[in-house]
């Protein structure tokens, strides 16, 4: 959350940002600009990574105060190209008719939501996995994580609707597991910032796979890979469940090669540009496959619905398998062989 008294208006954000090319004096005045609420070049060219985020210095967090903006004035092209979709959102979320699926599972087992996605824009099978087996399944708008609308203009999503959709969740009377990250964000991260009631106790996914895999090494063929990882920007707002990964990695037998853009320096899976920059997108797309590729990596791990759609098309182009986080898991524990992409 933007907290104007700990900017010392240093410019590192926008001077770190990679896709302006701004110097110290340029990064300060745009900075400048927003602090004081009003329209700067950066709202039309920032496009979400949240990066920002991590390279400022004092914790102010200059992302979330551009994502405001990016609402408020409205010039942004994502917030063009995003806007239908929070009518339809905000719609459904002020109560005009029903908008969840609940497929029930065993009374001891925890519920797996998918939160506004589609259960196609996850792989093949997910839903049958021995991972997620008896649990409890929702999707739908009124689980939706608010936290993502950040990338179409709907900064202000979490809190008109933050509680709403919490409580929600605690209807389902179950613990909570997020196969999008974004979803653990809400309650872990925005309901506090926003003081809102969590009466429900949830799981970051990591953890979750990090427990089944441990609980099952028996079966666990290790993969002896090197793999790249994207982590999807809601990462940024909860580094620490990063280690919960390491573990998974090491426990399916797979090595992460440094490379450039990693950690930090991560680039966006491009998916706020596909419509607006497509040229910037393929470009941001090349730099991130062709940085894997000279690792050494097998694949791209996503963890992410929408990086691993937006990554099918560079996937082909570059032939490096792009592979979801709980596929990576089912396929050590040889629910699904190694994607065929030969290079
Ligand atoms: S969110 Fe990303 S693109 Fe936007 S200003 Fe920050 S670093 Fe740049
Ligand atoms: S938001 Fe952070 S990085 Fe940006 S100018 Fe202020 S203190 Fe510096």
């Amino acid at each position: 959350m933007w907290d104007a008294t700990k900017c010392n208006l240093c410019g590192d954000c926008l001077v770190n940002c990679r896709y302006v090319d701004y110097d110290g004096d340029k990064a300060i005045a745009e900075v400048r600009l927003l602090m004081e609420g009003k329209d700067a070049e950066i709202l039309s060219k920032c496009t979400t990574c949240m990066a920002c985020m991590d390279y400022c210095p004092t914790g102010a967090d200059p992302s979330d105060l551009i994502f405001q903006l990016q609402e408020k004035i409205g010039t942004s092209p994502i917030v063009a190209v995003g806007k239908p979709v929070l009518q339809e959102l905000a719609h459904a979320l002020e109560g005009h008719g029903e908008h969840r699926q609940v497929i029930p599972g065993d009374p001891d087992k925890p519920v797996l939501s998918f939160d506004s996605f589609r259960f196609e824009q996850f792989p093949e099978g997910t839903l049958d996995s021995q991972l997620f087996k008896g649990m409890t399944v929702v999707r739908g708008y009124d689980y939706a994580n608010l936290a993502g609308n950040v990338h179409m203009g709907g900064e202000s999503f979490v809190k008109k609707y933050g509680q709403r959709v919490l409580s929600n969740l605690a209807s389902l009377g179950k613990e909570i597991v997020f196969i999008h990250n974004e979803g653990f964000v809400l309650p872990g991260v925005k309901a506090k910032e926003y003081g809102f009631k969590v009466n429900f106790k949830y799981m970051h996914l990591f953890e979750y796979l990090r427990n089944y895999v441990r609980d099952h090494k028996d079966n666990v063929t290790s993969l002896n890979k090197k793999v790249a990882y994207q982590a999807n920007c809601a990462t940024r707002w909860m580094h620490e469940y990063d280690a919960f990964l390491d573990e998974i990695f090491e426990l399916v037998g797979v090595e992460r090669p440094p490379r450039q853009y990693d950690g930090v320096d991560a680039l966006c899976c491009s998916a706020p540009l596909i419509y607006v920059n497509r040229e910037l997108a393929v470009d941001i797309q090349k730099k991130n496959f062709e940085d894997a590729i000279s690792v050494g990596a097998d694949a791209m791990i996503t963890s992410c619905p929408i990086c691993y759609g937006v990554f099918r098309r560079p996937s082909l182009q570059y032939k490096l398998p792009s592979i979801f986080i709980t596929d990576l898991c089912r396929i050590a524990l040889g629910e699904r062989p190694w994607p065929n992409c030969a290079r």
